[in-house]
């Protein structure tokens, strides 16, 4: 039985400019060969099951796998009934030879589809602020590619006519041989004073653009240090640039903000820095698992029958607590969650949530909700943990004269490999640092040991979420530049915008 061959375009790199149907298929994938820059995030829309094969360029420039052995791979899935996913950067027709790939499909009889990307060559010049058509200025646009390949007398583009015959110029792959480009393209007939434009990493958090008249480009671009990938822009729709730059406007634009959370739940949080222009750098901290000693649990779940109530601090006490299997049980309790997210994972496991705080989600408007609901005195209590969790709530509980049993549901671990990336997204340099639990911060003090983190402290703003959190930095001897009382990625990113209003970018963006 054949299976059926998606070739896919990702975009230029930035999650948000997937289409709808590529994320569909993505999800849908049971196998994905993709290339060098897609971005992590995007590969993540692949699910767990899916096998995923990396295809592209390495990072020293030689190619990982041959176009050959690409089409190969990608017919032999097909043709043990899988539905492959070939994911390719931009548009999958545009340049990166995603015909050719189909061309194979179609002689091996592979059934395909192409689902449309939008291209660098659109995307780059757009967030650089440079329409590449427009009506006042140019009704004509080329796409070239830059590459001549192995062959110096460049056969196949001929940059004199090209000058002459489109209004802009957009140029793929051609940052190394711009020079020359350039040179062409004035003799030509050219004005050398064309407004021109050099766009790297064009649409994604790290976008530098260098503007220069066309015969001062490559020395500006040199100076500048830009490197692939980038799309250069030749024409007079370059001024628009001035006026209509937004991209680097927005209020988090370049800076590099460390997000620590575990994978599942950075997603969010990521995207929405990302929509406002932050770079986040995803090195989760922590991985939660179940403990060993599961029988207080356990026990405890047998008997749900003896307590009031059942009471959560965390989506993980929900998860790690099997509390779907005992729901039975469980019918005439009362549910209580610190937080929306909390809420949600206990609706998403079956239960009903009747008590949650209104406003802030702290361990002690907890308490005060729950009491508010009915006497706590007497009332027995099942409060589900993380095993180095604080004993706040406990405490705030029983203080009001519940009887509390917390057995341990869940810990939390430092991933393998976190120094190594943590390390590295340090010595990148960083604007700001995210932390969401005091677990996160014994962890991140553990790995970067104390002067290393103090270091870190006079060079980057940190975030917390919760008091708890900040008290736990403190505790490391770092200040929070702010604490966020919502559990909510929102109002945290809120904070960070208004941190980034008075505070003037890092150099290292
Ligand atoms: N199919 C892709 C192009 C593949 S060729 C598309 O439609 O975008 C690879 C070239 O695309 C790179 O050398 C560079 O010129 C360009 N490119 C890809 N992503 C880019 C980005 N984010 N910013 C600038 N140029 C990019």
């Amino acid at each position: 039985m054949k299976g059926r061959v998606f070739l896919v375009g990702a975009g230029p790199g930035d999650p948000d400019l997937l289409t709808l149907r590529a994320a569909r298929e993505l999800s849908a994938a049971e196998v994905l060969l993709y290339d060098a820059l897609v971005d992590p995030a995007i590969l993540e829309l692949a699910s767990e099951r899916c096998e995923r094969i990396d295809v592209g360029k390495r990072g020293d420039g030689s190619r990982g796998v041959s176009q050959d052995r690409i089409s190969e791979l990608t017919i032999e899935k097909a043709c043990e009934g899988k539905r492959v996913v070939r994911l390719k950067g931009g548009d999958p027709f545009v340049f990166g030879r995603g015909g050719e790939e189909a061309s194979a499909l179609a002689k091996a009889g592979v059934p395909f589809e192409v689902v449309p990307g939008i291209s660098s060559a659109i995307a780059a010049p757009a967030a650089a602020g440079i329409p590449v058509t427009d009506r006042r200025l140019a009704s004509s646009v080329a796409i070239v590619t830059g590459h001549r390949g192995k062959d110096a007398q460049d056969p196949h583009n001929d940059w004199e006519a090209l000058a002459r015959s489109a209004d802009t110029l957009v140029i793929l792959m051609g940052t190394a041989w711009l020079e020359d480009i350039v040179a062409r393209v004035i003799r030509g007939g050219r004005d050398p004073a064309t407004p021109a434009a050099v766009v790297e990493r064009g649409a994604t958090p790290g976008q530098r653009v260098v503007r220069a008249r066309l015969e001062d480009l490559p020395r500006e671009v040199r100076a500048a240090g830009l490197a692939a990938p980038t799309v250069i822009v030749i024409g007079e729709v370059v001024r628009f640039r001035e006026e209509l730059g937004w991209f680097e406007a927005r209020p988090l634009f370049g800076r590099r903000v460390l997000v620590v959370r575990a994978h599942e739940q950075a997603r969010t949080l990521c995207q929405e820095l990302r929509r406002r222009g932050a770079q986040p750098l995803q090195v989760p901290l922590l991985v939660f698992e179940s403990v060993k000693d599961r029988a207080p649990l356990e026990a405890a779940l047998e008997r749900l029958e003896l307590y009031d109530w059942l009471v959560f601090a965390s989506a993980n006490a929900i998860r790690f607590s099997g509390i779907a299997d005992a729901l039975p049980g469980a019918r005439a309790l009362r549910v209580a969650c610190i937080g929306p997210a909390t809420a949600d994972a206990a609706r998403e496991a079956g239960l009903r949530v009747d008590v949650m705080p209104e406003q802030r989600f702290l361990p002690e408007d907890l308490a005060v909700a729950i009491e508010r609901a009915g006497p706590l005195s007497g009332a027995r209590v099942l409060l589900p943990r993380a095993e180095a969790g604080l004993p706040t709530l406990r405490q705030a509980l029983e203080l009001r004269g519940a009887e509390v049993d917390d057995p341990v549901a869940y810990r939390t671990e430092i991933p393998r490999g976190a120094g190594k990336a943590l390390r590295e997204a340090v010595d990148g340099g960083l604007d700001a640092v995210l932390l969401a639990s005091p677990s996160s911060v014994a962890h991140l003090a553990t790995l970067l040991g104390r002067d290393a983190l103090a270091s870190l402290a006079r060079s980057s703003a940190f975030f917390c979420i919760g008091p708890t959190t900040a008290a736990a930095l403190r505790g490391e001897g770092v200040e929070a530049v702010a604490v966020s009382e919502q559990q909510h990625e929102q109002a945290l990113v809120d904070t960070l915008e208004r941190w980034a209003l008075e505070e003037p970018a890092n150099a290292v963006s």
